[in-house]
């Protein structure tokens, strides 16, 4: 595996079948793989469609994780599902609680790697921060995850998974029967955890309709953003494969600062990511491109690069707003976070030229849950990819 080279994507995959002996987990498979695999494992054909429904809405809307509890099924029925099949979420480790209510989650996969989920309540709603990776193949300079050497990918129950595990601390799922209460805790998805979705594309898209199911966790498309460092291929196949809203992860002006911030940039310059933006199907007004643009000290914040972002963001007509994202600093970081006066005098300069520039207000600090600071501190992480395939019989394709 190599880190250096910022632009492959040098990952594990794990087939969705667990290993020989074990059970075959039915979180995280689209309707048709569901179908596909209750058939495989004696299901009548005539029946695996309703039964992909039954099934389907006692793991996603109901929360439940025992075959026993689908009251709706035959009790033999439960029985053989039980045998073949588990519904298997990642295991929380530890849980942090920031003063501000913010949540931290580290949770184990498979192969005992760890990826971090972060909660942010908010009046009226919550923001689940989920990751798409272990690690990042990708080196962006001001990135604690970017240093991270492990990379894999994980599978689409292991991205749905970490919603279902959110609901489960949040206690809300619903209880048949009640009332229906439609003020969610847990009501936006943010892909902006550890890793690059769009480089992981397939199981983000399928644990995303898992999560926009209206027989499924039934939230709306446009309460879930993936955030992109700027993939530039993936980008069009982001709105039509999944719909949700976009966040581009900018962070400077001209080319050769983005070179070193983002360095997928020299693979794909401003110019061509701006093209793919104006062309992203569905944009407009009310559905307006997120630019995230963290803040650094004496590196990307002067007056002429507010202008220069504007410029570009004009020059293709993007509807776009720019959120500011104050530089969160964690041990060994090259940079310093841009002053308040400088932040505000940036977002200032934004706003006059009729953009919202909202600076992003920084949450669960004191747990080091904030944007950027996610790395799996274990040992385990820094395994090599040969020491984990022989741990866990899994082999990378
Ligand atoms: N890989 C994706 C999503 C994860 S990062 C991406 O890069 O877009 C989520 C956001 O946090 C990105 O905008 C990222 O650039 C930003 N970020 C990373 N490190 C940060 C830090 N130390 N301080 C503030 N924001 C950071
Ligand atoms: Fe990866 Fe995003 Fe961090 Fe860049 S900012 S290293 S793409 S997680």
């Amino acid at each position: 595996m190599s880190t250096s080279a910022p632009i492959t994507q040098d990952v594990m995959t794990i087939p969705r079948k667990l290993p020989e002996g074990g059970k075959i987990n039915l979180v995280g498979l689209t309707r048709e793989q569901m179908r596909d695999v209750l058939i495989e494992n004696g299901t009548k054909e005539k029946q695996a469609k309703m039964r992909v429904g039954q099934i389907w809405q006692w793991i996603y809307q109901w929360g439940v994780r025992d075959f026993h509890e689908m009251t709706n099924l035959s009790k033999s029925y439960r029985a053989e599902l039980d045998e073949v099949f588990e519904i298997a979420i990642p295991e929380v480790i530890t849980k942090q609680v920031s003063e501000d209510g913010t949540r931290k989650y580290l949770v184990r996969i498979a192969g005992g790697h760890e990826v971090e989920v972060v909660y942010i309540p908010e009046d009226g709603r919550g923001t689940l921060c989920i990751s798409s990776q272990v690690g990042c193949t990708l080196t962006c300079s001001f990135c604690h995850t970017g240093t991270q050497k492990l990379v894999r990918n994980l599978t689409a129950a292991e991205v749905i998974g970490q919603v279902m595990m959110a609901r489960d601390d949040l206690e809300e799922w619903p209880v048949p029967g009640a009332p229906k209460d439609e003020t969610r805790l847990l009501s936006n998805i943010v892909l902006m955890g550890m890793g690059e979705p769009l480089y992981n594309f397939d199981n983000v898209r399928d644990a995303m309709k898992i999560a926009m199911d209206p027989e499924g966790i039934s939230l709306s498309r446009r309460r879930i953003t993936l955030s992109t460092s700027g993939v530039v291929p993936e980008i069009a196949r982001t709105a039509e494969e999944i719909g949700c809203l976009l966040a581009i992860s900018f962070h400077a002006t001209t080319d050769d600062v983005r070179d070193v911030l983002v360095p997928i940039n020299k693979r794909w310059k401003i110019d061509e990511l701006l093209q793919s933006l104006a062309d992203y199907p569905k944009v407009s007004n009310s559905e307006r491109i997120t630019f995230e643009y963290v803040m650094l000290d004496g590196v990307n914040d002067s007056d002429e690069d507010a202008h220069r972002l504007i410029d570009h963001i004009k020059r293709y007509k993007i509807p776009a707003k720019i959120n500011l994202i104050p530089f969160n600093e964690w041990p060994g970081a090259p940079y310093k976070r841009s002053s308040n006066n400088r932040i505000r005098a940036f977002a200032n300069i934004i706003y006059q030229a009729g953009y919202a520039s909202p600076i992003r207000k920084t949450r669960g600090e004191d747990i080091m849950a904030a944007c950027g600071q996610l790395k799996s501190a274990t040992e385990r992480a820094r395994k090599s990819r040969k020491q984990i395939e022989a741990e866990t019989g899994l082999s990378s394709s």
